[in-house]
């Protein structure tokens, strides 16, 4: 179905985690204008806060969700500065770039943190993180990457959560990435911040992220953000009186979110939307392996939602000339981010599937003759391993 969706303007797929390939509705929805107090809007509002407490299985009355303007770091820096205060200390679990920016928003607000580093792309493993919170108990709180979008690692959520409940410290986690396409339960699993945005897994156009919080943690929070615009308690607080949003808010971006919400539901939910992801992601890292490439990561580690594959070491590959000649064929690929290796990423997620994944593999295969790089000693050293 998603393969057939007509791109009747010319512009090329997004093979990002974000700002990504949105469908004609959702594009649609945003060819109106709305006024940011009137009622209408305000239950548009209401209704996307209710939406998403449900896709995290978040009970009403245990849990609050409070969209924030900006992109998704200005979400988890208004989570941050709202969940945690001068007297906490957070253990920053960190594999990547998104982790890195955690502690670098910590540091500027003021609060104390220590850190995991697991480089770029090792996970960090719950006995790790079990040990670190034995040796120190003034650790209160523990920040979690879910999926790492620097390298597409999908981090152990599951078993680093029961060790944090186990030590009753409070979880922050990072599922900006991989919210509505991961399944994450916050009753399953004790989760007591989750920080998300508009424009990943269900498929928005950027403009606000949103807080799922346990209440209590927001009530803690009142009178705690570094930041008058940031203030994620105001923000909740202003919301549940008036049913506004504090200041402007980015009302194309939020009716625009609630149409995608309606595809999201059509598609079978979490579960729908997890399973078309990984068709595609199974598909692009099969057909890539073919050409001889390899991924970054073992397979047991790899998300539905971006990999990153290695450069070849032919001198003839060069990242520049093969993302010029992949936009001209209509795909956007990702450079990639990590500190040791020359890498690219590909994400698997947006509007599209497996059609979309084959076309960009011949584009691919193109690309490399146009560039004369030869993959086949990767493929014999390679062949069989992970
Ligand atoms: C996209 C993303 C963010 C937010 O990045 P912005 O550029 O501020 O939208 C944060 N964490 C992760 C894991 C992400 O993938």
């Amino acid at each position: 179905m998603i393969d057939n969706v007509i791109h009747d303007v010319k512009e090329p797929y997004l093979l990002t985690p974000g700002p990504l390939t949105t469908s004609h509705a959702t594009k649609a929805a945003m060819m109106r204008d709305w006024g940011s107090w009137d009622e209408d809007f305000n239950q548009v509002t209401a209704s996307i806060r209710a939406q998403l407490l449900a896709m995290a299985e978040a009970p009403s009355d245990e849990y609050a969700c409070v969209p924030m303007q900006g992109s998704g770091t200005f979400a988890v820096e208004s989570a941050l500065a709202c969940a945690t205060d001068p007297n906490d200390k957070v253990l920053v679990l960190m594999n990547g770039a998104y982790g890195k920016r955690a502690a670098q928003l910590l540091d500027m607000m003021g609060r104390r943190y220590v850190t995991l580093d697991k480089g770029d792309y090792l996970p960090p493993q719950p006995k790790e993180v079990a040990a670190l919170l034995r040796q120190d108990s003034e650790i209160t709180t523990v920040f979690l990457v879910h999926c790492e979008t620097s390298s597409g690692i999908l981090n152990p959520l599951e078993s680093i959560a029961e060790v944090v409940r186990a030590h009753g410290k409070t979880l922050i986690v990072d599922a900006m990435s991989s919210f509505g396409g991961v399944p994450i339960s916050v009753v399953q699993t004790p989760i007591d911040v989750l920080i998300s945005s508009a424009n990943k897994c269900i498929e928005g156009v950027p403009g606000f992220g949103f807080v799922i919080i346990r209440q209590t943690l927001l009530a803690a929070g009142k009178g705690r953000a570094h930041s008058l615009s940031l203030d994620l308690h105001a923000q909740w607080d202003y919301m549940e009186r008036t049913g506004q949003w504090r200041f402007t808010p980015p009302t194309h971006s939020v009716v625009a979110f609630q149409a995608a919400l309606a595809q999201h539901r059509e598609e079978g939910g979490v579960a729908g939307r997890c399973a078309r992801y990984t068709r595609n992601r199974d598909a692009l890292v099969k057909g890539m392996q073919a050409l001889g490439f390899s991924t970054l990561l073992d397979d047991e580690w790899l998300s539905p939602i971006i990999t990153t594959f290695l450069s070849p070491s032919d001198p003839a590959f060069e990242f520049g000339v093969f993302y010029a000649t992949l936009k001209a064929r209509g795909f956007l690929i990702y450079p990639g981010k990590l500190t040791e290796v020359e890498s690219f990423r590909i994400g698997c997620i947006g509007q599209l599937g497996i059609t979309v994944i084959a076309q960009l593999l011949s584009a691919i295969q193109e690309a490399l003759t146009e560039m004369g790089v030869s993959l086949l000693a990767n493929l014999s050293a390679h062949s069989g391993s992970a």
